[in-house]
């Protein structure tokens, strides 16, 4: 199973269902400018903020790797969609050839390799700034060597292909959940009895090795049902 083309696939479909099938033109179907770099460095910020950078507050807080590693997959939803917008854009092809290149950059075989180590922080700050270089810049978008970098946080973070995966269906789901049950006019309720949906969805997910996406989305919603909204 080739998860990259998965991913693509997954990603092209959300995209689909939230900003309707032209979304790849760079507008949603209600006609509100879609800016993915801007999502791509915005989201960069949040995973900073995982880590105590001020130098003026809380300075010995330890790193909260798993928030980052969330983040880390909310960037992925963001890089997968700009990669699919400009293949689109610019007549280089579909997801599946989109996938092909992924697969065949030099960044991409050393996710095979399983990693639970963390590297240091100001050396994942400094490769997350890298991305939010790359997102920012006016010229030609470095498409590759955005994905490149992106492949190297994913293992600094401690993540590999197959951990990104599951975490990644996690959170398309959720996404999906969201977009369901009023995301969009703001009805959505973020917290459930004080944990924040990302960590239901993490529990869920770590505690049912094999979970399906259908049944990870009837959980969600059995969690949801339950929690007080008002
Ligand atoms: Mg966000
Ligand atoms: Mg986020």
């Amino acid at each position: 199973m080739d998860k990259i083309l998965l991913m693509l696939q997954l990603q092209a479909q959300l995209n689909d269902a939230t900003n309707g099938e032209q979304w790849t033109e760079g507008l949603t179907k209600n006609g509100k400018v879609i800016n993915w770099k801007r999502c791509i460095y915005m989201e960069c910020a949040e995973m900073v903020d995982s880590f105590s950078w001020k130098h003026w507050k809380s300075i010995d807080k330890e790193p909260d790797w798993a928030n980052h590693q969330i983040e880390v997959v909310d960037v992925w939803h963001f890089i997968m969609s700009l990669a699919i917008e400009n293949y689109s854009q610019n007549f280089k092809g579909g997801v599946e050839d989109l996938s092909l290149t992924i697969s065949q950059l030099k960044s991409f075989s050393a996710l095979d390799v399983q990693s639970k180590r963390f590297a240091f922080q100001d050396e994942v700050i400094a490769k997350v700034e890298n991305i939010i270089r790359l997102s920012i810049d006016q010229e030609k978008l470095q498409l590759e060597s955005l994905i490149s970098e992106f492949f190297d946080l994913v293992v600094m973070s401690g993540l590999d292909l197959e951990t990104l995966y599951r975490l990644y269906i996690g959170k398309n789901i959720l996404n999906q959940f969201r977009q369901d049950h009023g995301y969009k006019d703001g009805s959505y309720v973020k917290v459930w009895n004080g944990e924040e949906d990302n960590v239901v969805m993490k529990r869920i997910w770590e505690e049912n090795g094999d979970i399906k996406p259908e049944s990870l989305y009837k959980e969600l919603t059995k969690a949801y049902s339950s929690i007080n909204k008002s």
